[in-house]
């Protein structure tokens, strides 16, 4: 009597004597298990005829004896595993239980000469989501070309990297970087085939907010290469007539460009900040929206930084350096470092903005910023000014640092979008009913009545200093040249008011806690400052 072939589906807890055609989706690598102590493992996805994935496990001694099957998208009899409850982390689909691989399963190879293309389907995340996925334990499935391979990079004698771009039908790329055993199988043999520009399906990596935001390879991941697929031959059309766009794509290095990356995001996806601070522990990273004024206390508002990936080097700007981030060779550039406050109606958060985004803010260059510090000019009371007129929608991280012997949470900003360059897709705020509007702030306290006039604050040589500083023209950074046009020039006040004392935080912040009340409308309506900047060149 011939045997019964079974579908997944019909194989449950406590399943004897069936036997399944079985095709592989994915072959793992031999791991080591997270137990202690630890066990050899090898994971592998089937799927059966019907699409239905199943989750496969040997351990020990049984993998070399499976690995000599179970092969890439070949098929196989499967009969008898041990079929458990899965392990949720690599439970696929709507099957409940995953099979053990032991000395008594039985393996048959299936001949055909071709194995057909893989009938299930794929749970892919589109790139445009993947803000939803950063710097959380979602892990995800996606599905692109590789485009690029990047040289290997050893970090440690343990620990080696490899980056590559994908691009996916939405014609975003995405930079993804494989670790170790990853590198080692999938990567070198991608880089191999680069000039074919493989297509890869990528199974549970992790989105990070390295490099504003890119995939890494998880302990749980799985990359599938050139996997036979129903769409294969129209994705490969797609490919050929996007080709020469995604070649001028590539050579811009949008997958370096927060811009690209990280579009301004629809309403439904910007949280309030109470809520960004309480989901800390699933997710650190995510759109906020409110006010900006500085965070007082700080003395040096701008740093040195690789001009290839902004890690923050003490190095100095004429130098030539190799990057120990990046691994290039590399200037060296100023940097705005600005610490800030956002506030919306649920809370306020301290964050650090930088590069480009804080520039656009402040007005004034890295190099002046520079300048003012190393003259002694305190410029807290101009920065503040200058950010006060903002609304911001940002992209923020969150991460936890030894100080003191204690981990201290911080922020950053990924990517900020100003009221005005969102001018076109209004998003509804609700802001605190304390925040203020830069035109009603210089009336309503005598301070600032007192620092718009400058020339009652002002000597005749601190005038020629501020004259001298803002035509800096002959300085080595080349950003002065690219962005100082459009910048105003600098006012320093002589005498700072005791409440802007960077030692007294404080007594700033009640400062502002008093200042009148003002409704806002529509983000729409928010007025930037009118003195726009042209966009300086980031990468
Ligand atoms: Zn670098």
């Amino acid at each position: 009597m011939p045997r019964h072939i079974s579908s997944v589906l019909n194989i449950q807890k406590g399943a004897e004597k069936w036997t399944v055609l079985a095709q592989v989706v994915h072959r793992g690598h031999s791991q080591l298990t997270r137990e202690v102590p630890p066990r050899r493992i090898m994971r592998f996805l089937l799927t059966d005829t019907e699409g239905t994935k199943v989750s496969v496990v040997t351990y020990e001694q049984h993998i070399k004896t499976f690995s000599k099957f179970l092969q890439p998208y070949q098929r196989y009899y499967v009969s008898n595993a041990i079929v458990v409850p899965a392990d949720p982390t690599y439970r696929v689909g709507t099957y409940e239980c995953s099979w053990i691989l032991n000395y008594k399963t039985l393996i048959e190879n299936y001949a055909e000469p071709v194995p057909p293309m893989l009938p299930c389907i794929f749970e892919l995340t589109n790139f445009s989501d993947l803000h939803k996925y950063a710097d959380s334990d979602n892990l995800c499935n996606i599905r692109g070309f590789v485009i690029h391979a990047f040289p290997i990079k050893q970090l440690d004698p343990d620990s080696i990297s490899r980056d590559i771009i994908i691009v996916n039908e939405e014609k975003k790329l995405m930079l993804m970087t494989l670790w170790n055993e990853f590198e080692h199988d999938e990567g070198s043999k991608i880089a191999d085939m680069i000039s074919t520009a493989p297509l890869i399906i990528a199974l549970r990596v992790k989105v990070t907010t390295f490099n504003t935001l890119s995939f890494t390879t998880r302990y749980s991941s799985g990359i599938l290469i050139s996997p036979p697929l129903p769409d294969e031959l129209s994705l490969r059309q797609w490919f050929s007539l996007n080709k020469e766009e995604i070649r001028n794509l590539l050579d811009a290095k949008t997958y370096n460009d927060a811009s690209y990356l990280l579009p301004p995001p629809n309403e439904e996806d910007i949280k309030a900040i109470s809520n960004f601070q309480a989901s800390f522990p699933v997710q650190k990273a995510a759109w906020v929206q409110g006010t900006v004024k500085l965070a007082y206390g700080f003395s040096k508002y701008w740093t040195t930084a690789c001009a290839n990936c902004h890690k923050i080097v003490n190095a100095d700007i004429d130098w030539i350096i190799h990057c120990p981030s990046c691994k290039q060779q590399t200037e060296v550039e100023l940097r705005a470092r600005i610490p800030i406050i956002i506030t919306d109606a649920s809370s306020s958060i301290h964050c650090i903005i930088s590069g480009e985004d804080a520039e656009k803010l402040i007005e004034f260059t890295p190099l002046q910023l520079k300048q003012a510090q190393e003259d002694g000019f305190q410029i807290d009371t101009e920065l503040n000014d200058a950010l006060k007129k903002y609304t911001v929608v940002c992209f923020l991280k969150s991460y936890e640092t030894p100080f003191q012997g204690q981990l201290q949470r911080k922020n950053t900003v990924i990517k900020a979008y100003t009221a005005a360059e969102l001018s076109d897709r209004p998003l509804p705020l609700e802001l605190p009913e304390n925040t203020q509007v830069f035109s009603e702030l210089r009336s309503s306290s005598a301070r600032h009545a007192e620092t718009s006039s400058k020339d009652q604050l002002f000597t005749p040589s601190t005038k020629l200093v501020l004259e001298e500083i803002a035509g800096a023209s002959s300085y080595k950074d080349s950003q002065t040249s690219a962005t100082s046009g459009a910048k105003r020039s600098l006012e320093f006040p002589e005498d700072l008011p005791a409440d802007t004392d960077p030692k007294q935080p404080t007594k700033a912040a009640e400062e502002f806690a008093k200042e009148p009340a003002k409704s806002y409308g529509p983000l729409a309506n928010i007025k930037d400052s009118p003195a726009k900047k042209p966009k300086a060149k980031e990468d």
